[in-house]
Parts: C-alpha cells; structure tokens; sequence
C-alpha cells in the first residue's frame, strides 16, 4: 500500500518513512530557502501545484530576516524569525494540503547556540502541542576535522532524537558561499570537494544510532552558479559511500539518506544519478532568488513611470493599483513557482506527493 500522510510539517516516523518513501520511488524533493512569507507561500503554491511534497528551509540569514532585521539582539531575532516561519509553514502547509519537510540550514560552530535554541523551542512547543516546530536541523562542521565535526553531531543528536527532529550533517566541503558560511571554489582543497566513503562510513558508525541523521556528502557540488567547466560533479562518490555501509552493516540497499547541496545550475544527468544513489534533497536558492528578482523586473519595466509618480505624468490617472506590494510582489511570487515547477520535474516528484 502507498504511503499516506497528514499534510502539515511531517516529523519523527512520519519524516523517516517520507525519505524512504523518496528514496524507495527514485525521486527527490527541492529544498527551497525562504526569508519570508512571500517565498514560502510561492514554495507551497508550487508544492501543491505540482502534488509534491516539498522541504522548506531557512537559513540563519533567512530567520533574522524573517523577524526583521531592526532588531537588536541579532540572535534572538534568528531564534523567533525560525519560529514565526515554523509556525507559518505548519498552518499553511495544512491549507495547501502538502507534506513539508521543514529545515534549517547551514551552522557552524558559531550557530550551534542557534540550533541548540531552536531544539529548546521545539521541546517546548512539544509540551504544549505535541508537535516539534521542525524536521530536521543542519550542523555544517565541515571546515573542522571530521573527529571535531562527528563531537558536535554526537552532542546535539540524542537531544534531536528525543524531540522528533533529524539531523543533517556536513562531510567535505561544499564549495563557494552561502550565507556567509562556506569557501571560496578557487580556496578550498580541492579533496575536500570530494568526500571519502570511509569518512562516510565512520559518521554512520557513531551517529547513525543516535538518531535520526542525512549526509550532505560532497561530490564536487558548490554553492550558487558558476561558469560551465568551474564544477565537476562526481555522483559515484555517493554510489561507493551507499556500497561499503551497506557491505559493512549487511544492509539493503541505499542505506544512507544523502542530501545535494548547490543545486542550482546542475546538469540533468548528475541529478539522476545522485537520486538513484540515495539522495532525496536537492537544495536550490540561487535560481530561484534570481526568478523571484526578475518576476519583479519585469514588471517594473513594464510600469516604470508608476515606480517614479503616484500619477501618471500625462494622463493623471492614479497609479497606486500599479505600485501597490501586492502587485509586484506576486509577480516575483509567480515567477519563481514558474521556476519550481522546473525543480520538482527535474527530481521526478510530480504527482508524488503523500499528503492525503
Ligand atoms: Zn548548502
């Protein structure tokens, strides 16, 4: 029997069994960055329009712009802003009647206080509601030695698990910036870009009966969009990485849940192969910050004189139906669902979705 799920923010057993389900039937689902409402409603709009289920993700960036960027106290602001978009995202995802996989994105050492409060938020919530606020959180050490990085994850795991949350980690280094976190291509070791299975198979050795855990493996990815011939994507690193935990564990088949990050900009024939190799999360934020921006040019080309005057110069005639948010704002709204629908047939989950 196919997999059925309440729509809503899946979490715990009903966040494994949706990754299984993604990795059983071939497919994968964008995780799309969003910085606030008008995003992730495009996010959802397209989810629902394509019937696919979909992850959602903020980054520390992200949150803070969420809750504003006046405020002060700036981590307070990334704290409440991940909040407010949790709280968004489970009321509407319901409403749009789709499975989100709601995440936060990139921390390094310096964001771990930022998860930690997150968790602590979501335990909370939990004794109120009895829901965590989100899926799953990343912890990206992967500028440190992996002994360093594999601490950290066994520190926060076990209090994840408890509250239903999983825990995406970083193993390599995936090239160029994102949110102030990550290297430049040209400065980082270049073996870094490409993780060894063995680093893979000792993170499942200590994490794996912690908690709940995905791998973003580097395989030559990076972050944003490059030049043709600047990245070589080399998928069967995840292939060999799947091969000997599988071998070393007796286990079925992809037992690892990978995760690609930068996918902007990829070939289509990488993304197939890393799909068949276990991955289920696609991260895109370039592209789709650029089809929001030039939604909005568009239109703003097309009505330059009401950006410039409240009345049009010759005629007079009021322009506020023209320059009001609403207006353009929807034109980016539109332009990167326009976009989306690209990302979920691309990953093959059109008409997958198992929110019933
Ligand atoms: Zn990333």
């Amino acid at each position: 029997m196919s997999l059925k799920l309440k729509p809503g923010v899946v979490w715990g057993d009903a966040y494994k069994a949706l990754v299984q389900n993604c990795k059983e039937n071939r497919f994968a689902l964008p995780a799309i960055n969003v910085a606030g409402t008008n995003s992730l409603n495009a996010v959802l709009e397209a989810a629902a329009r394509n019937k696919s289920d979909v992850i959602v993700q903020l980054s520390n960036g992200g949150a803070q712009f969420f809750a504003g960027l006046s405020l002060a106290d700036k981590h307070k602001a990334m704290v409440l802003g991940a909040v407010s978009a949790a709280r968004h995202t489970a009321l509407m995802a319901e409403e749009y009647g789709v499975c989100v996989v709601l995440n936060t994105d990139h921390a390094n050492r310096k964001l771990i206080p930022w998860v930690r409060d997150l968790v602590r938020m979501s335990e909370q919530s939990i004794m109120q509601t009895g829901v965590p606020l989100y899926s799953s959180h990343m912890l990206d050490l992967s500028d440190e030695p992996i002994g360093d990085n594999l601490r950290a994850c066994e520190d926060i795991l076990p209090r994840m698990f408890k509250a239903g949350i999983a825990l995406e980690m970083e193993l390599g280094v995936t090239g160029g910036e994102e949110d102030g976190i990550g290297q430049d291509i040209d400065e980082v070791d270049n073996a870094k870009l490409y993780t060894q299975p063995e680093e893979v198979l000792a993170a499942y050795d200590r994490l794996s009966k912690l908690g709940t855990i995905s791998i973003a493996a580097a395989f030559g990815n990076v972050h944003g969009v490059y030049a043709p011939g600047n990245v070589m994507l080399r998928p069967e690193i995840l292939k060999a990485s799947q091969a000997l935990v599988q071998k070393t564990h007796n286990l079925a088949e992809n037992p690892l849940d990978f995760v690609f990050h930068g996918g902007s900009g990829s070939d289509p024939t990488d993304i197939r192969a890393a799909i068949d190799y276990g991955v289920f999360k696609m991260n895109v934020d370039t592209d789709t910050q650029f089809a929001f921006a030039k939604g909005v040019e568009a239109y703003v080309e097309q009505h330059t004189s009401a950006f410039k005057y409240q009345l049009h110069p010759e005629t007079g005639v009021p322009a506020k139906g023209i320059y009001d948010p609403r207006k353009w704002l929807r034109e980016g709204e539109k332009s990167m669902v326009d976009r989306l629908n690209i990302a979920f047939q691309q990953l093959g989950s059109v008409g997958q979705s198992v929110a019933s």
